[in-house]
Protein backbone atom coordinates (compact mmCIF):
# COMPACT_ATOMS: atom_id res chain seq x y z
CA UNK A 1 0.00 0.00 0.00
CA UNK A 2 0.84 3.49 -1.24
CA UNK A 3 2.23 4.86 2.46
CA UNK A 4 -0.40 8.11 3.08
CA UNK A 5 1.85 11.01 5.13
CA UNK A 6 0.26 14.08 7.21
CA UNK A 7 2.66 15.85 9.27
CA UNK A 8 0.01 15.41 12.26
CA UNK A 9 -1.80 12.41 11.71
CA UNK A 10 0.63 10.00 11.09
CA UNK A 11 -0.11 8.12 14.11
CA UNK A 12 -3.54 7.43 12.58
CA UNK A 13 -2.08 6.68 9.28
CA UNK A 14 -0.21 3.85 10.86
CA UNK A 15 -2.92 2.84 12.40
CA UNK A 16 -5.00 3.09 9.13
CA UNK A 17 -2.38 0.52 7.35
CA UNK A 18 -2.40 -1.91 10.07
CA UNK A 19 -6.34 -1.88 9.84
CA UNK A 20 -5.66 -2.32 5.89
CA UNK A 21 -3.57 -5.11 6.27
CA UNK A 22 -6.65 -6.85 8.77
CA UNK A 23 -8.57 -6.38 6.07
CA UNK A 24 -11.44 -4.37 7.24
CA UNK A 25 -11.30 -1.02 5.41
CA UNK A 26 -14.16 0.44 3.40
CA UNK A 27 -14.63 2.81 0.44
CA UNK A 28 -12.81 5.45 2.08
CA UNK A 29 -8.96 7.30 2.25
CA UNK A 30 -7.83 9.20 4.95
CA UNK A 31 -4.49 11.25 4.00
CA UNK A 32 -2.95 14.43 2.56
CA UNK A 33 -4.97 17.39 1.79
CA UNK A 34 -7.33 17.25 -0.82
CA UNK A 35 -7.23 20.68 -1.85
CA UNK A 36 -5.08 19.91 -4.48
CA UNK A 37 -6.49 17.84 -7.95
CA UNK A 38 -8.17 14.82 -7.01
CA UNK A 39 -6.38 11.77 -6.94
CA UNK A 40 -7.14 8.28 -6.50
CA UNK A 41 -5.75 6.61 -3.12
CA UNK A 42 -5.77 3.54 -1.97
CA UNK A 43 -8.96 3.29 0.56
CA UNK A 44 -8.24 3.95 3.79
CA UNK A 45 -10.09 3.94 7.32
CA UNK A 46 -8.64 5.19 10.51
CA UNK A 47 -8.60 4.10 14.08
CA UNK A 48 -11.94 3.29 16.53
CA UNK A 49 -12.90 7.31 16.40
CA UNK A 50 -13.46 6.16 12.56
CA UNK A 51 -12.30 9.70 10.23
CA UNK A 52 -13.81 8.96 7.20
CA UNK A 53 -12.87 11.40 4.29
CA UNK A 54 -14.97 10.11 1.22
CA UNK A 55 -13.00 9.32 -1.60
CA UNK A 56 -15.47 9.92 -4.42
CA UNK A 57 -15.02 12.15 -7.49
CA UNK A 58 -18.08 13.70 -7.33
CA UNK A 59 -17.66 14.91 -3.83
CA UNK A 60 -14.48 16.39 -5.24
CA UNK A 61 -15.65 18.03 -7.99
CA UNK A 62 -18.69 19.44 -5.57
CA UNK A 63 -15.76 20.60 -2.81
CA UNK A 64 -13.51 22.24 -5.01
CA UNK A 65 -16.16 24.25 -6.57
CA UNK A 66 -18.16 24.47 -2.89
CA UNK A 67 -14.07 25.83 -1.85
CA UNK A 68 -13.55 28.47 -4.80
CA UNK A 69 -14.24 32.58 -3.20
CA UNK A 70 -15.73 33.20 -6.62
CA UNK A 71 -19.03 30.36 -5.67
CA UNK A 72 -21.44 32.77 -4.60
CA UNK A 73 -24.36 31.96 -1.72
CA UNK A 74 -26.91 30.12 -3.64
CA UNK A 75 -24.98 27.76 -5.21
CA UNK A 76 -22.38 27.18 -1.95
CA UNK A 77 -25.66 26.02 0.24
CA UNK A 78 -27.03 24.08 -2.76
CA UNK A 79 -23.70 22.43 -3.16
CA UNK A 80 -23.37 22.08 0.61
CA UNK A 81 -26.58 20.39 1.01
CA UNK A 82 -26.05 17.90 -2.29
CA UNK A 83 -22.47 17.09 -0.42
CA UNK A 84 -24.26 16.55 3.13
CA UNK A 85 -26.47 14.24 1.21
CA UNK A 86 -24.09 12.58 -0.27
CA UNK A 87 -21.71 12.29 3.47
CA UNK A 88 -25.03 11.30 5.34
CA UNK A 89 -25.12 7.94 2.79
CA UNK A 90 -21.44 7.00 4.63
CA UNK A 91 -22.27 8.14 7.94
CA UNK A 92 -25.43 6.16 8.42
CA UNK A 93 -23.64 2.79 7.61
CA UNK A 94 -24.09 1.87 10.56
CA UNK A 95 -27.18 3.06 11.57
CA UNK A 96 -29.80 1.08 13.86
CA UNK A 97 -32.33 -1.19 12.08
CA UNK A 98 -34.37 -3.83 12.72
CA UNK A 99 -36.08 -6.83 10.93
CA UNK A 100 -39.31 -6.27 9.44
CA UNK A 101 -41.13 -9.12 6.99
CA UNK A 102 -43.39 -7.02 3.92
CA UNK A 103 -45.32 -8.40 1.95
CA UNK A 104 -44.83 -7.73 -2.00
CA UNK A 105 -47.50 -8.65 -4.07
CA UNK A 106 -46.19 -12.14 -4.82
CA UNK A 107 -44.66 -13.26 -1.21
CA UNK A 108 -43.44 -11.93 1.56
CA UNK A 109 -40.00 -10.23 1.83
CA UNK A 110 -37.45 -9.96 4.75
CA UNK A 111 -36.04 -6.78 4.54
CA UNK A 112 -35.00 -3.90 7.78
CA UNK A 113 -36.37 -0.97 8.94
CA UNK A 114 -34.79 2.13 10.70
CA UNK A 115 -34.86 1.00 14.26
CA UNK A 116 -36.66 3.15 17.29
CA UNK A 117 -35.61 5.17 19.16
CA UNK A 118 -34.93 7.28 15.83
CA UNK A 119 -32.04 8.97 14.96
CA UNK A 120 -31.16 12.45 16.32
CA UNK A 121 -29.59 15.08 13.59
CA UNK A 122 -27.71 17.75 15.64
CA UNK A 123 -27.00 21.10 13.23
CA UNK A 124 -24.44 23.26 15.40
CA UNK A 125 -25.67 26.93 15.17
CA UNK A 126 -25.42 28.73 12.63
CA UNK A 127 -23.77 27.17 9.81
CA UNK A 128 -24.87 23.60 10.71
CA UNK A 129 -28.43 24.72 9.79
CA UNK A 130 -27.43 25.25 6.28
CA UNK A 131 -26.62 21.14 6.05
CA UNK A 132 -30.22 20.05 7.83
CA UNK A 133 -32.21 19.70 4.53
CA UNK A 134 -28.70 17.67 2.94
CA UNK A 135 -29.50 15.03 5.82
CA UNK A 136 -32.92 15.00 6.14
CA UNK A 137 -33.10 13.78 2.63
CA UNK A 138 -31.57 11.09 3.80
CA UNK A 139 -33.54 10.52 7.47
CA UNK A 140 -36.32 12.22 6.99
CA UNK A 141 -37.92 10.72 10.38
CA UNK A 142 -34.85 11.50 12.42
CA UNK A 143 -35.40 14.37 15.46
CA UNK A 144 -33.42 17.45 15.17
CA UNK A 145 -31.74 19.25 18.18
CA UNK A 146 -29.93 22.43 17.86
CA UNK A 147 -26.57 23.32 19.57
CA UNK A 148 -25.56 26.99 19.26
CA UNK A 149 -21.82 27.89 19.61
CA UNK A 150 -20.13 30.92 18.94
CA UNK A 151 -16.29 31.37 18.80
CA UNK A 152 -14.18 33.61 20.25
CA UNK A 153 -12.40 35.11 17.67
CA UNK A 154 -9.37 36.09 20.07
CA UNK A 155 -9.35 32.93 22.48
CA UNK A 156 -10.88 30.52 19.70
CA UNK A 157 -12.58 29.26 22.21
CA UNK A 158 -16.28 28.33 21.83
CA UNK A 159 -18.91 29.23 24.15
CA UNK A 160 -22.51 27.41 24.37
CA UNK A 161 -25.67 30.37 23.78
CA UNK A 162 -27.95 27.61 23.36
CA UNK A 163 -29.22 23.83 23.57
CA UNK A 164 -31.91 22.30 22.36
CA UNK A 165 -31.46 18.21 23.04
CA UNK A 166 -33.86 15.76 24.74
CA UNK A 167 -32.35 14.95 28.14
CA UNK A 168 -32.32 11.14 27.61
CA UNK A 169 -30.32 10.01 24.51
CA UNK A 170 -30.16 5.82 26.04
CA UNK A 171 -29.95 4.14 22.64
CA UNK A 172 -30.16 6.81 19.54
CA UNK A 173 -27.36 7.45 17.05
CA UNK A 174 -26.91 11.15 16.87
CA UNK A 175 -25.41 12.92 14.12
CA UNK A 176 -23.77 16.64 14.38
CA UNK A 177 -23.47 18.78 11.10
CA UNK A 178 -20.83 21.17 11.63
CA UNK A 179 -19.30 22.07 8.42
CA UNK A 180 -15.83 23.01 9.99
CA UNK A 181 -13.62 20.82 11.86
CA UNK A 182 -11.31 23.29 13.01
CA UNK A 183 -9.96 23.63 16.68
CA UNK A 184 -12.49 20.52 17.84
CA UNK A 185 -13.42 22.65 20.61
CA UNK A 186 -17.56 22.70 19.43
CA UNK A 187 -17.50 19.12 18.35
CA UNK A 188 -15.65 18.17 21.72
CA UNK A 189 -18.23 19.99 23.14
CA UNK A 190 -21.10 19.04 21.43
CA UNK A 191 -19.98 15.29 21.53
CA UNK A 192 -19.59 15.77 25.64
CA UNK A 193 -23.17 16.58 25.91
CA UNK A 194 -24.55 13.47 23.66
CA UNK A 195 -22.30 11.50 25.68
CA UNK A 196 -23.31 12.65 28.54
CA UNK A 197 -27.40 11.70 28.20
CA UNK A 198 -26.59 8.46 26.60
CA UNK A 199 -26.30 8.47 23.13
CA UNK A 200 -24.76 4.89 22.00
CA UNK A 201 -23.10 6.12 18.94
CA UNK A 202 -21.49 9.80 17.69
CA UNK A 203 -21.10 11.23 14.19
CA UNK A 204 -19.89 14.16 13.37
CA UNK A 205 -20.38 15.25 9.23
CA UNK A 206 -18.15 17.65 8.24
CA UNK A 207 -17.28 19.10 5.18
CA UNK A 208 -13.77 19.80 5.96
CA UNK A 209 -11.52 19.08 8.57
CA UNK A 210 -8.73 19.85 9.99
CA UNK A 211 -5.43 17.27 11.67
CA UNK A 212 -5.60 19.54 14.31
CA UNK A 213 -9.55 19.60 14.91
CA UNK A 214 -9.51 15.36 14.16
CA UNK A 215 -6.60 14.54 16.99
CA UNK A 216 -8.36 16.49 19.50
CA UNK A 217 -11.87 14.60 19.51
CA UNK A 218 -9.26 11.97 19.19
CA UNK A 219 -7.88 13.02 22.51
CA UNK A 220 -11.22 13.42 24.09
CA UNK A 221 -12.97 10.46 22.58
CA UNK A 222 -10.32 8.06 22.72
CA UNK A 223 -9.72 4.07 21.69
CA UNK A 224 -11.65 3.08 24.91
CA UNK A 225 -14.44 5.34 25.07
CA UNK A 226 -17.63 3.06 25.20
CA UNK A 227 -19.47 5.03 22.49
CA UNK A 228 -18.48 4.91 18.69
CA UNK A 229 -17.19 7.72 17.56
CA UNK A 230 -16.49 9.02 14.00
CA UNK A 231 -16.21 12.26 12.00
CA UNK A 232 -17.20 12.13 8.34
CA UNK A 233 -15.64 14.66 6.16
CA UNK A 234 -15.35 15.16 2.22
CA UNK A 235 -11.79 16.52 2.84
CA UNK A 236 -8.55 16.60 5.30
CA UNK A 237 -6.37 19.72 4.81
CA UNK A 238 -3.12 21.05 5.93
CA UNK A 239 -3.49 23.10 8.53
CA UNK A 240 -5.24 25.72 11.10
CA UNK A 241 -3.94 29.40 10.14
CA UNK A 242 -3.33 31.44 13.10
CA UNK A 243 -7.01 32.69 13.02
CA UNK A 244 -8.34 29.12 13.72
CA UNK A 245 -9.05 29.41 9.98
CA UNK A 246 -8.87 25.49 7.72
CA UNK A 247 -5.70 25.81 5.31
CA UNK A 248 -7.13 26.23 2.43
CA UNK A 249 -10.58 25.56 3.48
CA UNK A 250 -13.26 27.46 2.38
CA UNK A 251 -13.50 30.77 4.51
CA UNK A 252 -16.19 31.07 7.03
CA UNK A 253 -18.73 28.61 6.42
CA UNK A 254 -21.15 30.34 8.07
CA UNK A 255 -20.79 33.71 6.27
CA UNK A 256 -20.47 31.84 2.91
CA UNK A 257 -23.86 30.07 2.93
CA UNK A 258 -25.81 32.88 4.86
CA UNK A 259 -23.91 36.27 4.05
CA UNK A 260 -21.58 38.26 6.93
CA UNK A 261 -24.11 39.39 9.50
N1 LIG B 1 -15.06 27.98 10.80
C1 LIG B 1 -15.21 28.32 9.50
O1 LIG B 1 -16.29 28.71 9.07
N2 LIG B 1 -14.14 28.22 8.70
C2 LIG B 1 -12.94 27.79 9.12
O2 LIG B 1 -12.02 27.71 8.32
C3 LIG B 1 -12.82 27.43 10.49
C4 LIG B 1 -13.89 27.53 11.30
Amino acid sequence: MRALRHPRLHGYLVFAEARLASGRLGRFAAGPPRSAQHERREPVRLPTMQTLVADHPLIAHKLTTLRDVRTETPVFRSLTDELVTLLAYEATRDVKVEQVTVHTPVAPAHGVKLARPTPLVIPVLRAGIGMLDGMARLLPKADVGFVGLARDEETLIASTYATRLPADLTGRDTFVLDPMLATGGTLETVFGMLAARGASSMTAICLLAAPEGIARVHEAFPDDFPVPVRVVTAGLDERLNERGYIVPGLGDAGDRLFGEI
